[in-house]
């Protein structure tokens, strides 16, 4: 709790819009002995030499930092006390606009004013109380240390495991590598002629597969399990135990992080059904494909290649709406809300849109494979490659650009509208070509796409000793995907201290999975250092805080427990939670569902939300001094987009005070009651996207907070107060052109609906 504050307002920031003597004065007249210094500098980053001497002299024990955003320069401002930051330039000066919507004039950089439009001034002596507030409610935290065991549990021994193998092995760390057949290689032993695997990207290159595993099996550090599954992990990171089970009996193993590379398994054939999978021989999927082409037994020399599925998906939209499991389902790209009425569709959804998803793999694949028999065959294969949509991602376009020109390869664009078997040939039936004209092609053999299941879809290919259950949680929402945030944290899934890596987190060439391995290893060997120093691994790193529960008052109900995205939380028989500090991302979601209140961090807790809201002083007279609204704004997503828009200058009402929160999941209910007492006459909360397209940095904190707002609402109700007053709002990181929108449209509103009922009493 900072008792001894400095406040310093930055007059090259925001001195062009406020009397910054003023606020001096006000801050000096109501904090007294806290604030034993309040002054200004002419440029904060220019005065960290004052305030360290300040925090010698005056024993400060916090720094309270009013100018620009706290994402400008905070690494700057390292102190040995407690630092907070006013934001007065982004979100104050820069973002003001009068009442009547006029924007003024106002540059940062500019001269220092003596007088500041009244709202301005009011919105700006508002939040640097809230700032001293937030300071005087909050503590430095105190890490909780881990010993950080150096080993690295790697799942799965393909191409993805032995690269991380070598990978953390050459970074120092010893692995314990579990590979579930009886030898290592996967799906790429069939692969000893690969696609470009490096410059120029043109040509063929071999994979050299069995050096890699040449190389794992001699390395020293490296404890290789074969026919080997891993039966229990425990523990958090930096000291989990793996049990890993085999014929041998079960071994245990302590590591501090695990990379998650256990591949994918082959679509259902039924999926592909209409296009003549499972009823002809003359049809195959390229990894079959693959497979006997290794072997020599392709005796072929008429191959189609068919990347475009119309064909399957046509028959899958006209079926009608069916329960039989014969039946067959609709198109990945063109499922759409009556579609997913249908049972069959809608239990096979996920399913279905692997072939969607796999359609790069399949692109640079059915290159690599038409290329590959034309060599083996001295040139004598005519091959055909038949695509709605060739993804030849990046720097593949140098190959793709090759194979168009080599002798026995075409490639047309196609709609495939049916394959049938007509004596000895199979007839591909062509629509819609480059060629301008529609044909039929007779052709000894069909070569379909592979769809690429990630094997967490099927099995559980690690079993968790979680309270939240043995297996990553929602996968339907990641499609059976392990990745849980592709956007901004790949490799990252719903249990902190794995990483997923390779074809499970998404279907990708070898050379990605390479890519992929090396990324996922750097961040199980981040996490294990981070384990070892008390502090979050992502996506707030470095953080040392981490949530306290006051048992005393913890009436076992275990929503913490259960709505923890990251299954941070165990609990005992009666229901008391029991942390886990490493596994813990810092969200605050516990304490967003905590009825009790029991449960805080030291630099973020309910007493200090509640506190910053109470100081707004929020007018009695709506009339005439206006509305007043409340914004909880993510710190992710959309705390950064308001930013933005201020810099833009994107102004929006001066009603309103933003109180940034980790995550919409940690907004408990009582900060909204807090809010309406005291008199505001709304609130929003901005945050990240959720549902299947989620953007929100913990997973399910926007959605968890709309279930708790219809709550909020419901009772708001119940008290004769309009719910319509509590409103959640999406926005993205880039969603700076259109926040001040959302913003401004959601206070004529409240204007509309006049004063809350409450204020004043
Ligand atoms: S802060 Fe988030 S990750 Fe940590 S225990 Fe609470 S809900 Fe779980
Ligand atoms: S939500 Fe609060 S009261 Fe309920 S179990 Fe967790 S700590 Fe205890």
């Amino acid at each position: 709790m900072a008792s001894k504050i400095g406040v310093y307002f930055d007059i090259q920031n925001i001195g062009g819009g406020l009397d910054i003597e003023t606020l001096v004065t006000q801050a000096q007249e109501k904090w007294g002995d806290t604030t034993p210094v309040v002054k200004t500098v002419p440029v904060l980053a220019d005065a960290l030499d004052v305030i360290t001497a300040d925090i010698t002299e005056k024993g400060l024990d916090g720094v309270l930092l009013c100018g620009a955003s706290p994402r400008a320069d905070a690494d700057l401002y390292r102190l040995s006390v407690q630092v907070g930051h006013v934001n007065l330039r982004e979100q104050c000066v820069l973002s003001y606009k009068n009442a009547d919507g006029t924007v003024p004039d106002i540059r940062y950089g500019g001269a220092p004013q003596s007088v500041a439009p009244a709202l301005l001034a009011i919105q700006a002596r508002d939040y640097v109380n809230m700032g001293v507030v937030k300071l005087q409610k909050s503590e430095k935290p105190d890490p909780v240390a881990i010993a950080g065991v150096k080993r690295i549990l790697i799942i799965g021994g393909g191409w993805t495991g032995l690269t991380a193998a070598l990978e953390a092995v050459a970074s120092g760390y010893e692995v314990a590598l579990v590979e579930k057949t009886d030898k290592l290689g996967g799906a790429a032993t069939v692969i000893p002629v690969g696609s470009p695997l490096a410059s120029p990207w043109a040509n063929k290159q071999p994979t050299n597969v069995a050096d890699k595993i040449r190389e794992v099996m001699g390395a020293s550090s490296v404890k290789v399990h074969l026919n080997a599954r891993v039966e229990k992990l425990e523990g958090q990171p930096g000291e989990f135990t793996a049990h890993i089970a085999s014929a041998a009996g079960i071994v245990t193993v302590t590591v501090g992080a695990v990379v998650l590379a256990s591949g994918w398994t082959e679509l259902d054939d039924k999926y592909l059904a209409p296009m003549g999978l499972g009823k002809c021989s003359k049809v195959m999927t390229a990894s079959r494909f693959g497979k006997l082409l290794l072997d020599g037994q392709i005796t072929a020399r008429r191959i189609a290649f068919v990347l475009d599925t119309t064909l399957a998906e046509d028959t899958w939209r006209d079926a009608s709406p069916c329960a039989s499991p014969d039946a067959t389902p609709s198109a990945p790209e063109n499922v759409n809300a009556q579609d997913e009425e249908k049972p069959f569709i809608k239990e096979n959804l996920e399913n279905i849109r692997h072939l969607a998803y796999s359609n790069a793999v399949n692109s640079v694949g059915m290159l690599r494979l038409a290329n590959s028999v034309c060599e083996q065959t001295d040139d004598a294969t005519q091959a055909f490659i038949l695509y709605k949509n060739m993804t030849v991602p990046g720097i593949f376009e140098r190959f793709y650009k090759k194979m168009q020109n080599r002798l026995g390869i075409m490639m047309t664009k196609a709609d495939v509208t049916d394959i049938r078997e007509v004596g000895n040939d199979v007839v591909v039936e062509c629509k819609n070509t480059l060629l301008g004209m529609d044909f039929n092609l007779n052709v000894d053999l069909v070569v379909l796409p592979t769809g690429l299941v990630p094997t967490t879809a099927k099995d559980a290919v690690v079993e968790f000793a979680y309270r939240q259950g043995p297996d990553f949680p929602d996968m339907e929402l990641f499609d059976g995907f392990a990745d849980s945030n592709y956007i901004c944290f790949p490799y990252e899934t719903r249990r902190t201290g794995v990483y997923a890596a390779g074809c499970v987190r998404q279907p990708q060439t070898l050379d990605a999975c390479e890519e992929d391995a090396m990324g996922a290893v750097l961040k199980a060997a981040q996490c294990i250092d981070s384990a070892t120093r008390g502090v979050a691994v992502h996506p707030r790193s470095g953080d040392a805080a981490y949530p306290v529960f006051n048992f005393v008052r913890c009436t076992q109900c275990k929503r913490c427990t259960e709505e923890c995205p990251f299954g941070a939380l165990d609990d005992d028989e009666k229901g008391t939670p029991k942390p886990n500090p490493g596994r813990c991302r810092r969200c605050g979601t516990c304490f967003g569902a905590c009825p009790e209140r029991v449960i805080s961090f030291a630099d973020y807790n309910i007493d200090q939300i509640g506190s910053m809201i109470r100081e707004v002083v929020v007018p009695k007279d709506f009339k005439n001094e206006g509305p007043r609204v409340l914004m909880l704004a993510c710190e992710n997503d959309a705390y950064p987009a308001l930013d933005m828009a201020g810099m833009r200058r994107k102004a929006w009402s001066p009603y309103v005070r933003i109180i940034p929160v980790r995550c919409l999941g940690s907004v408990n209910a009582i900060w909204v009651s807090d809010a309406m007492s005291k008199g505001f006459d709304g609130v929003m909360l901005l945050g990240c996207k959720y549902g299947n397209d989620y953007q929100c940095h913990f997973v399910k904190g926007s959605e968890i907070c709309s279930k708790r707002k219809e709550n909020i609402a419901e009772t708001l109700n119940r008290l004769g107060v309009q719910p319509e007053r509590i409103e959640q709002f999406e926005t993205a990181i880039d969603g700076y052109d259109t926040v001040s929108d959302l913003i401004d449209g959601f206070v004529d509103r409240i204007i509309e609906m006049g004063p809350n009922p409450f204020k004043g009493m």
